[in-house]
């Protein structure tokens, strides 16, 4: 089996790689004293495509392989971890269920958005105050139906891009019996009344990577922004 980088992969290794010492690498330690998110260097991500890396091209992505992807996080590591653990949070969590398991419609309003680079990011919450490893059986967030809307109550931990996000793609339990088909991902715009989003953790390390408990406080939106289908 071949492990070399192809010509194409080599070539987008060394622009991210320019891009990454030019713009983020020289801010990695400012960033760290401050815990001020690097803006000025992610709103150049998005014509790059690292905002977009695995959105297809047709919602705005580059839509690239997955050790191309590999390749673009281990450069932005290289010059920041901070701002590298924010853009694959970004990608990896907060895109990817979209993309993986969206409705079209959540795809056309979202995806474009977030990939640009001129709006705010995405952000996946599944950790509880007491659910991390066992998230199948300690979630208790709970989304129930109301109408054309979900209704959604309940408290995240450790969740990374809650304050520079749009949205807030959120595990929540959607069938109070439990059981292994009781869980459901629900798509919640942070500008919804009753998302309640904390103060930044002081963390040991990675301070320009904001992580934040969230609360959700009878937070309604639409039915249709379950992602995939209910309980799976
Ligand atoms: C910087 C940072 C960013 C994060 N960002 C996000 C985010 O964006 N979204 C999100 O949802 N979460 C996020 N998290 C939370 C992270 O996913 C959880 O910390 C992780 O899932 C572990 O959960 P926990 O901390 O509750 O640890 P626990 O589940 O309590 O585990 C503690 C220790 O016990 C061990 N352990 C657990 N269960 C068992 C078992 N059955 N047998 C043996 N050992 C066991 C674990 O391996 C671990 O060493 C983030 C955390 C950090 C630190």
């Amino acid at each position: 089996m071949n492990f070399d980088l192809t010509d194409e992969q080599k070539l987008w290794q060394k622009t991210v790689h320019e891009f990454v010492a030019n713009e983020v690498q020289p801010k990695a330690h400012e960033v760290d004293v401050t815990g001020e998110f690097n803006w000025t260097a992610t709103r150049k991500m998005g014509p790059l495509g690292l905002l977009g890396l695995n959105i297809p091209e047709e919602y705005g992505g580059a839509g690239v392989d997955a050790v191309s992807a590999a390749i673009a996080i281990e450069e932005l590591g290289w010059g920041c971890g901070s701002t590298a653990l924010a853009i694959a949070a970004h990608n990896g969590l907060g895109t990817t269920p979209i993309v993986l398991y969206g409705s079209e419609e959540l795809k056309k309003q979202w995806l474009p958005l977030v990939a640009n680079g001129k709006n705010k990011l995405a952000a996946l919450a599944l950790t509880e105050p007491g659910a991390g490893s066992d998230l199948q059986g300690g979630v208790v967030t709970k989304a129930v139906k109301d109408g054309n809307e979900w209704v959604i109550n309940g408290a995240k931990m450790w969740c990374t891009n809650a304050s520079i996000a749009e949205y807030i793609i959120t595990l929540v339990r959607t069938d109070p019996a439990g059981g292994s088909r009781s869980l459901s991902q629900i798509l919640a715009p942070t500008d919804t009344p009753g998302v309640k989003i904390g103060p930044a953790e002081k963390k040991m390390g990675l301070h320009g990577s904001p992580t934040h408990a969230v609360t959700y406080e009878d937070v309604r939106v639409p039915l249709d922004n379950l992602i995939g289908e209910e309980g799976k």
